[in-house]
Formats: C-alpha cells, sequence, structure tokens
C-alpha cells in the first residue's frame, strides 16, 4: 500500500457529520486500526454494516472474482447474472410462496422504492402511511416523513403529506390510524436507531390482520436488524408473520452500498416496465459480493453462532446492568443490543469514554448506548469489549 500524507482537516467535507476520533487507515476482523497503530475493538460495524467485520476473505475473494469479469457495472437495461441469482436467493429465503427483488444503493432508498410499490398496488384511494414512535426510515423526503425524529424532521418540513406516527405497541391507536386509505405500515421488527427496541411479536401479528383487513401494505424495514443481526435471517421470522415487503441495506453488499425491496408475488403483479428504476442498482460487483455474503449468514450454523454468543453477550450486560446503577435497562437480541441509561445521563459521554479505550460503541438517540458489532465476533472479544464498557460505566 502506498502511504498518501493523510489530510489535517476535514473543511471541504460538508458539515452534516459530527466526525470524532482518529482517521482510520486499515481493518482487520473486528478492530480498526488509526493512524499511528492503535486498534479499537469494534462494537459499530460502520453502523451494523460490516457482518462479516473488516479484511474477510469471503468478501475479498468475491470483490476479486468480480473484478476479473471487467464488469463492475452494466445497466439495468440489460441482463446480468449476479442480480439475478441473489434476487432468487434473497427471495426464497423471504417469501416460501413466491416473489421479486428491487435492487437500490441505501436504505432510504429501498424504504422510499416500497412507499411507492404500494402506492401503485393500492391504487389511487390509498394514499396515506404509518409508521411507529421511535422509527427510522431514512432521511430522504417519504422516509423521513415516515421517521420519528422531530429534529431531523423539522428543517424540511413540509415533508411528504399522509403520513402519520402511531404509538409503537398501542393497537387501539393502530386500529384508529390503520384505514382502507392506508398503503403502507412500515415498521422495524427491532427499532435501532430509536433506541434498540425489539417489537412484541403479537403487535407484529395484529398489524398483519389490521393490513390484511384493511387493505394495505404490510412493510418490514430490516435494514439494521435483518440479515442475521439478531440471530435469525429475518428479525421477524420468530413471529410467523410474512410481510408484503421487506427492505434491507446497511450489511447487504459487505460494506458496498447497496439496498434491497423483496416483494411478494401480489405486490410483484402491480408493477410493470417504467414504474420504477435506479441507474446503478443491483450491478454485477456488488451483486457478486451480496449474494457471497448473504449465503454466508444464512448458514444454519453461521446464524446459531450468533444466538450463542447473544444469549451469552446478553447475560454478560444483564450483569452489567446489576452492578452499574447508571444502567436502566437491557435490550436486544443476537448481536443488537441497547444499554439504556438513567435519566440525566447522555449516551454519547460513554461512547466517548469508551473510545478513549479503544472501544467503539454507537449511541441510539440521547440516553441508549447501541452495540451492533460484526456478526464473527469472538466471545473473548465480546467479554473485553463488556469489560471497557463496565469500567467506562462505573
Ligand atoms: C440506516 C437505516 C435506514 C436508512 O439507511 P441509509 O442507507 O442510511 O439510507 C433505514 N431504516 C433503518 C431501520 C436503518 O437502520
Amino acid at each position: 500500500m502506498t502511504a498518501l500524507p493523510l489530510s489535517t482537516d476535514a473543511a471541504a467535507l460538508l458539515g452534516v457529520y459530527a466526525r470524532v476520533g482518529p482517521h482510520f487507515v486499515a481493518g482487520e476482523g473486528c478492530e480498526l486500526i488509526a493512524e499511528d497503530g492503535t486498534r479499537y475493538l469494534d462494537f459499530a460495524a460502520g453502523i451494523a454494516v460490516n457482518a462479516l467485520g473488516y479484511n474477510h476473505p469471503i468478501i475479498r475473494d468475491a470483490i476479486t472474482r468480480a473484478l476479473d469479469t471487467g464488469l463492475v457495472h452494466v445497466s439495468n437495461l440489460y441482463r446480468s447474472e449476479p442480480g439475478e441469482r441473489l434476487a432468487a436467493e434473497l427471495v426464497a429465503h423471504a417469501f416460501p410462496t413466491g416473489g421479486q427483488a428491487f435492487f437500490c444503493n441505501s436504505g432510504a432508498e429501498a424504504n422510499e422504492g416500497a412507499f411507492k410499490f404500494a402506492r401503485k398496488w393500492g391504487g389511487p384511494q390509498k394514499t396515506e402511511i404509518v409508521a411507529f414512535s421511535g422509527s427510522f426510515h431514512g432521511r430522504l423526503f417519504a422516509s423521513l416523513a415516515a421517521t420519528d425524529r422531530p429534529d431531523y424532521r423539522r428543517p424540511f418540513e413540509p415533508l411528504l403529506a399522509g403520513v402519520q406516527i402511531v404509538a409503537l405497541g398501542d393497537t387501539e391507536a393502530a386500529a384508529r390510524a390503520i384505514t382502507d386509505r392506508t398503503a403502507v405500515v412500515i415498521i422495524e421488527p427491532v427499532q435501532g436507531e430509536g433506541g434498540v427496541r425489539p417489537v412484541p411479536n403479537d403487535f407484529l401479528r395484529f398489524l398483519r390482520e389490521l393490513c390484511d383487513e384493511r387493505g394495505a401494505a404490510l412493510i418490514f424495514d430490516e435494514i439494521q436488524c435483518g440479515l442475521g443481526r439478531t440471530g435469525t435471517l429475518f428479525a421477524a421470522e420468530e413471529s410467523g408473520v410474512t410481510p408484503d415487503m421487506l427492505t434491507l441495506a446497511k450489511p447487504l453488499a459487505g460494506g458496498l452500498p447497496m439496498g434491497a425491496i423483496l416483494v411478494t408475488d401480489r405486490i410483484a403483479a402491480a408493477l410493470a416496465p417504467g414504474d420504477h428504476a435506479t441507474t446503478f442498482g443491483g450491478g454485477p460487483l456488488v451483486a457478486t459480493v451480496a449474494l457471497d455474503v448473504v449465503r454466508a449468514i444464512a448458514e444454519p450454523e453461521f446464524l446459531a453462532a450468533v444466538r450463542d454468543k447473544g444469549t451469552w453477550f446478553g447475560e454478560r450486560l444483564r450483569g452489567l446492568a446489576q452492578r452499574c446503577p447508571r444502567v436502566r435497562e437491557i435490550r436486544g437480541r443476537g448481536l443488537m443490543w441497547g444499554l439504556e441509561l438513567v435519566p440525566g445521563q447522555t449516551a454519547a459521554t460513554f461512547v466517548a469514554a469508551a473510545r478513549e479505550r479503544q472501544l467503539l460503541v454507537l449511541s441510539a438517540g440521547l440516553n441508549v448506548i447501541r452495540i451492533v458489532p460484526p456478526l464473527i465476533i469472538a466471545r473473548e472479544e465480546l467479554e473485553r469489549g463488556a469489560a471497557i464498557l463496565e469500567a467506562v460505566l462505573s
């Protein structure tokens, strides 16, 4: 690798991120390496993106194989094998009775597309969207309208009209909000940005029934919680509920930008050439990598290992919470955990303190510390990180 001189400031980058810490110049396994050689244990994984960690042979091999064909991109005007195979693989896992996939380039784009698909499917009388308190669905105009974060929304209002945010878990409010004018009900089966909140299976089943009754499309946004994060390939699997659409992104292509909208056959039947498109979506490079990532994660042994590590880690965190009065509650499943702090404590303080001790964690809102490590993480590494976190919180 040729070493370029590192930049000394970020003045030319638009100031929409509050970037902190060192420049990271390399990664290996579950560690990021800073310019001075310091290694950071990564419980953030690029915000739940790097499920196979850094420099994983599966991703290296897939990228190399794809590059050997000379095709980074071919237009969606033509056929290309990797995307077709990836679609078949994802749909087979998501919808046993059949479906189709549309590929895009990010999570927000996946949700925007899913809203459009539901509108086309529902016809001109069904125009409304129902989302839930604590939700995060992206930063574009419709996905932001379905996102319950006043600070993110306020400067950009008016957003898309006809969106209602209903209290999560409130069946009566949901029954009032979901009417025959509702095109879409969108929910994260485990909320990420909203504070790591697993949604009870009963509530997902209730929404399924309500959507069927009122003729609305149910979207599971599994952009953060999907693809093995919670110990099953899809987070809502154990609810037994099949959504009409499932959106994916973050870990899908091993760190390359990619999103997907999986739709059941009855949604697919409403869509025709010209209804939606994107230039880059599902190109051969990203699709080749995604196929190998999905296959690796979908292995029963891989998912069982996530569940085992998650069960152990959850107990470790509950022990920590008992010893640290600053921690009010532990929530999560698999390798997606939130530590809610007692009122008056802010997560950012402890995220910064952990970074000082070479542990990267995330916040989720004001008072939740979020942990979403690479799924390949070893138990020893989980223990090492937990010990740092406990020291910081004590
Ligand atoms: C990150 C995220 C999104 C948005 O994805 P981007 O790729 O940042 O646009 C949407 N929904 C959920 C649940 C997310 O976690």
